[in-house]
């Protein structure tokens, strides 16, 4: 055995994944640390990948995660002596669509924010920077000049190099057979050389990662897909100074290789392929060639390309890669054990984004939590049954066709659809409902007038849905609506100690009456908020907490990894035993009123208070709260019992002009109400002070709670620097979604995390956190001159930090 018995750390895979946060533990001085690939390094995925290094992606946070990309390879040749063939070509992104322009004008706008050069250029200026395309195809082009290419065997070998030379060890032809998590909560790793005993263990083994999780009960969604390039022969006018050319409309890129052209496809829909079809235990594997498959996206590389149309192939590479349900990596600790990381399922761009994966989660195993919002990238997002076969194996084609697809606003995902279903599904599809995707719920997103087509027509500013979003809204601000709301994640926390462990991890005060119910926050040591809930208390020992649909997952692990082991708290997810009901809007009471003899007046039935009530048949849970801005009651219904609850509340609604209402017509209410949403207004990095929700801090509940110390020694600071405002445009034209850049004074000071088109103002709203270093208060928001930019055109705004619509809740308290 030519390893020791012990490490503080070991890493399965040598792949870039692998060997990336190999280099990063070693930087931040971690270097009790083994890396373990089973045959030679890159022999997995990497060793065949294009190499294109691409800065920019659709997201703020995303961009923050992809940009070190170059920021590391263009440095680390010199650093470890090793080169890596990162070389600064640039990027040139071609748009065939007006549509695509747009989204390349959103991009530069975003690059403003990073500091990263981009441009929005003419055909004759992309013709002059790339001489063979043909110009007549497209309509412009974003050119990013400090983009690039690198040779991923190269890099991978580079960053091995920086790890081994600061005391990492690496092993190759070491496969990792079997691991077991010991009761010390240390693992023991088995290879056929011996055991290895290790405090943390982090999977990096690609595509493989899915099958070796499973070992240890984690769950790891992700499933491969074959991948293609082609390499033509020789030609002159593949010259080394070309950038990589990207034409996304065709779902081709194209890269210079030692003066030949590869040509590789995100084709509209992939070809999903299960590992056991996979050749087994083979490095450096290559799958047959399938030309039906690539002739669409090849044959728009020869319209854009005249020299494409003469030359030969020299080689047809197909490859495996793994895919997660929604093209994002999966990154961080195991939820579901301690000290387990993973670093996986990179959709075919681990090599552009090892690098800031690397770094962050190496940070995050060094301090103990992430140093920055990897929310949307963390492994705990996912819920259990995502991890299904059919599913994934229904979903892969299509996430890597969405690749190079329009990004269009509140796009839905075709595949693995139907998975979970309200019970009351096939009476909102009666009533012309449009279903949307959320964790696997089918749920109403709007619905058709007068029997149209339920189809949506996408669009970057005026979607076919508008239309009746619009009257939903109407009916929601004037009369009622009804919404279905049983996605919600919704669970129960009982025993001995549960009072007290939400007093410790809530930073409100959850010492309430019973039926009383809190908005509330858990935080993490920062400040930051980890979980936007509401709990309900149902007894001295007995709470409902209810989470959004997305964020269930990890709210649920959140919750339960924060019970300390002398705790007896216990949670059950009830997310399925109540179907959920949301009547709002101003005649919501006269309507319950018809449904109940419970006095539902402000006296009996306060804002934020929960009852058990009869309706029809059924004891419903009642709760009046609201996420529009309107009174009203969210009713938890017993699931078996709901869909006469619903026929009866739709016959007592008649009279009141009740309508159904979908989530696009939810997302444009609260937005006009600056209700934050998770994941867009509120991340980990947020804090309740910045987030504008100070007033749900409990300061001085008796034994304090998580994340209070960083709260009082913000609140010592005096003013915040950071500050979620509410915008409101002048235009009536634009079209607000999210990442729009804020300008004060004409500098960038922030960018919108939510807008929406607001059918009562007949203008965008949007929330977004500003940033000043002289700090941030009604003054500064009150005397700034505020525009919004959206794809390249600024926007004069009107800012505040109470909302537009109802400032004061005087509708809620009704
Ligand atoms: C055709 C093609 C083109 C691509 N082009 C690009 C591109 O231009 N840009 C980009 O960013 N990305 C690209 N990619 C994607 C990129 O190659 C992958 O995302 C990346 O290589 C994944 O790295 P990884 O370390 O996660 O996985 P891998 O490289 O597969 O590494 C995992 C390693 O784990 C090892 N392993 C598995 N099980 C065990 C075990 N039990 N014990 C020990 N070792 C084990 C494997 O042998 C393997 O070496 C492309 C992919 C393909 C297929």
């Amino acid at each position: 055995m030519n390893f020791k018995n012990k490490y503080e750390i070991v890493i399965i895979g040598g792949g870039i994944a692998g060997s990336s946060v190999a280099y990063h533990l070693a930087k931040l001085n971690k270097t009790d640390v083994t890396l373990l690939e089973r045959h030679q390094l890159t022999s997995g995925t990497t060793w065949h990948a294009a190499g294109l290094i691409m800065q920019l992606r659709s997201t703020h946070t995303i961009t923050q995660l992809a940009k070190y990309n170059v920021e590391l390879y263009s440095t680390l040749e010199s650093e470890t002596g090793n080169s890596t063939g990162f070389k600064q070509n640039g990027t040139l992104g071609v748009a065939r669509t007006k549509d695509r322009m747009h989204e390349n004008k959103q991009m530069v706008s975003m690059a403003k924010s990073f500091n990263i050069e981009a441009e929005i250029i003419s055909p004759s200026e992309a013709k002059e920077i790339y001489p063979s395309l043909n110009k007549s195809f497209i309509e412009g082009a974003i050119y990013i000049p400090k983009d690039g290419q690198t040779n991923p065997v190269d890099t991978t070998m580079s960053l091995i190099s920086g790890a081994k030379k600061l005391g990492v060890s690496v092993h190759e032809n070491m496969e990792v057979i079997d691991v077991k998590k010991q009761p010390d909560k240390s693992f023991t790793v088995f290879t056929k050389d011996g055991e290895i005993n290790c405090e943390k263990l982090i999977l990096a083994c690609g595509l493989w990662t899915r099958d070796f999780a499973a070992k240890l009960g984690i769950n790891v969604p992700l499933y491969p897909a074959e991948h293609f390039y082609v390499v033509t022969e020789p030609l002159k006018e593949a010259t080394s100074d070309l950038p990589v050319l990207r034409d996304t409309d065709g779902h081709v890129y194209i890269k210079e290789d030692t003066g030949k052209f590869l040509v590789g496809a995100f084709e509209p829909w992939g070809k999903a392929i299960s590992v056991e079809k996979l050749p087994k235990n083979i490095p450096f594997i290559e799958l047959p060639e399938d030309w039906d498959h690539f002739e669409l996206p090849y044959s728009k590389a020869m319209e854009l390309l005249d020299p494409l149309n003469d030359v030969g192939i020299s080689k047809f590479f197909n490859g495996p890669e793994s895919f997660t349900p929604d093209l994002l990596f999966t990154l961080g600790e195991a939820p579901e054990i301690q000290n387990c990381f993973i670093s996986a399922g990179y959709n075919s761009e681990g090599i552009e984004f090892a690098a800031g994966a690397g770094r962050a989660l190496a940070e995050w195993i060094v301090q103990g939590s992430p140093t920055m919002d990897l929310s949307s990238v963390d492994i705990a997002r996912f819920h259990s049954f995502q991890n299904n076969r059919n599913y994934l194996h229904d979903r892969t084609p299509e996430i890597l066709g969405l690749h190079y697809k329009p990004h269009w606003p509140h796009y839905q995902k075709e595949t693995s659809r139907g998975v979970r279903k309200s019970i009351l599904h096939d009476q909102w599809d009666k009533l012309g409902a449009s279903f949307g995707e959320a964790m696997g719920w089918e749920r109403p997103m709007w619905f058709s007038q007068n029997g149209d087509s339920t189809n949506n027509i996408y669009s970057h500013t005026h979607p076919n849905w508008f239309k009746a979003t619009a009257v939903e809204c109407k009916a929601a601000r004037e009369s009622a609506i009804v919404i279905d709301q049983s996605s919600f994640g919704k669970h129960l926390i009982q025993g001995t100690d549960s009072f007290s462990f939400l007093q410790r991890t809530c930073s409100s005060n959850i010492d309430v009456s019973v039926g009383k119910i809190i908005y509330t926050h858990m935080l993490n040591h920062n400040g930051g908020i980890e979980t936007d809930i509401t709990v309900n208390r149902r007894s001295e020992k007995e709470f409902l907490i209810i989470s959004s649909a997305t964020m269930q997952p990890r709210d649920l692990y959140w919750i339960k990894n924060s019970i300390r082991e002398n705790e007896e708290v216990v949670v059950t997810d009830v997310t399925s035993s109540f179907t959920v009901l949301s009547l709002q809007g101003p005649r919501s009471r006269d309507i319950l009123a018809k449904l109940t003899t419970v006095d539902l007046s402000n006296d009996s039935f306060p804002f934020a208070t929960s009852q058990e009530i009869e309706i029809a048949y059924a004891t419903v849970i009642a709760n009046r709260l609201t996420y529009i801005g309107e009174l009203g009651w969210e009713l938890f219904i017993p699931t078996e019992f709901a869909p006469d609850v619903f026929d009866n509340l739709l016959m007592a609604g008649k009279e009141f002009d009740l309508k159904p209402a979908g989530y696009h017509a939810l997302e444009h209410l609260r937005s006009e109400r600056a209700y934050r949403e998770y994941e867009l207004d509120l991340t980990p990095e947020d804090t309740p002070l910045e987030a504008g929700l100070g007033f749900t801090v409990a300061w001085d509940k008796p034994e304090g709670f998580i994340g209070l110390e960083a709260l009082l020694k913000q609140k010592e600071e005096g003013l915040l620097k950071k500050r979620l405002v509410c915008f409101r445009l002048k235009d009536p034209k634009a079209v607000l979604w999210h990442e729009e850049k804020i300008y004060r004074n004409d500098k960038i000071v922030g960018y919108v995390s939510s807008g929406a088109y607001s059918f009562n103002f007949e203008c965008s709203v949007a929330l977004g956190y500003v940033k000043s270093n002289k700090g941030i208060n009604m003054d500064f928001v009150e005397t700034g001159n505020w525009e919004i930019e959206s794809a390249g055109v600024r926007y004069k705004a009107e800012a505040s930090l109470k909302p537009f619509y109802d400032p004061n809740g005087d509708k809620i308290k009704g």
